[in-house]
């Protein structure tokens, strides 16, 4: 059968010839006679692997040495819990900035370990339960200069709002969860003191996470921290203190060369940038859809849309299922519909879907 476009907010698309080239090197990986799967993370082959990757990574998001490349487990919820158990010591408080579903979710999970202090930039007019439509500018965040670090979502998946700007925190390091936005436009690495993202929105397949952590930050973590969660314990082991996901670990290293070959990060965040305009072009000028989040803070990559008559969502799920195009129902919690277009989703996915949304609205406006 054919490739469908997969509009998944996660496990997401993968790139057809990363999975392609996989599933050629399954069985019998580099003339081994074993599959990758089946190598010791410790043997050279597999650390060649891993160090590809790696090196990969930091060539395409231009990560200075200083800086250490952890390749963790327990997804974007895992860091959750590894950032304050890490970084929240020595008496002091953690910002933690809230524009929607995900960053809230890192606040109840960070005050287990120490003091939170929440600053819900979301529109202040918003009533109880209802959508982020748009936030506070960075600049104006009120801050405390004594914070451990501040804590951020720059998109929010399920929301759909994307910050990308930077706030000017004076040398509180900036932690990010860039789980649904790494690797799909340019940003400057030195500006952040930690980066976390699980893998599979941008990166691989579920199992994976990654941390980009500035060195001065390791060290220091409370002394409960599991030592798979400990950014020193896992540095000093190259993030095979114990046994890594090494088959996630080999994918994202394929996804990493394809993104290389796709000319980088500017690159595609050019093609991002033009899927997320044509997608909103044509629900701004079409009154059967509507997308309502301030246009400053429009995710490239997760485009929430409400069709005017909700009586007709299961039918527009329906018939966009016969059209090829999956996984477009929206996040329980904000209703609608929802078009992931991660870095894999190529535009001409983008472009059945807009084909299909305005079939389906000259079909159903009479
Ligand atoms: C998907 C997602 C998570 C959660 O990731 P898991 O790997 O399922 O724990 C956290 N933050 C953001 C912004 C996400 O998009």
């Amino acid at each position: 059968m054919s490739r469908i476009f997969n509009f998944s907010a996660g496990p997401s698309m993968l790139p057809t010839e990363v999975m392609a080239k996989a599933q050629q090197e399954f069985v019998n990986w580099k003339n081994t006679g074993s599959s990758v799967m089946e190598l010791s993370h410790r043997s050279p082959e597999f650390m060649a692997v891993a160090a590809q990757a790696e090196a990969d990574l930091r060539e395409l998001m231009q990560i200075p040495t200083n800086y250490k490349v952890l390749f963790c487990h327990g997804g974007g919820r895992g860091q959750f819990s590894a950032v304050p158990l890490n970084l929240l010591t020595s008496g002091k408080s953690a910002d933690y900035i809230v524009s929607g579903s995900w960053s809230i979710a890192a606040v109840k999970e960070a005050s287990n370990y120490g003091e939170i202090n929440i600053i819900d930039i979301s529109d202040t007019k918003k009533p109880k339960g209802k959508r982020v439509t748009s936030v506070i500018e960075p600049s104006r965040w009120p801050l405390n200069p004594d914070a451990a670090y501040v804590h951020y979502c720059p998109n929010e998946t399920v929301d759909g709002v994307e910050i990308f700007e930077l706030p000017d925190t004076k040398g509180v390091p900036i932690v990010a969860d860039m789980s649904s936005t790494i690797l799909s436009r340019t940003i400057d690495v030195t500006k952040y003191g930690l980066i976390y993202a699980g893998a599979q929105k941008n990166i691989g397949p579920s199992g994976l996470t990654l941390v980009i952590v500035r060195e001065d930050l390791l060290g220091n973590a409370q002394s409960t921290t599991p030592c798979i969660m400990n950014y020193q314990s896992l540095a000093d082991y190259g993030s095979m203190y114990n046994t890594p996901p090494t088959y996630a670990w080999y994918l994202a290293g394929l996804v990493f060369q394809w993104l290389k070959q796709m000319g980088g990060v500017e690159a595609i965040a050019k093609v991002n940038q033009e899927k997320a305009e044509l997608l909103y072009r044509y629900i701004d000028d079409n009154a059967f859809y509507s997308n309502n989040i301030k246009t400053d803070y429009r995710s490239l990559m997760n485009v929430p849309f409400w069709l005017a008559d909700e009586s007709l969502n299961s039918k527009f799920l329906e018939e966009a299922e016969q059209a090829g195009l999956m996984a477009l129902k929206g996040h329980r919690s904000v209703g609608g519909m929802r078009a992931s277009i991660y870095n894999a989703m190529p535009i001409e996915g983008v472009e059945a879907l807009v084909n299909f949304m305005n079939v389906f609205a000259q079909k159903h406006s009479l």
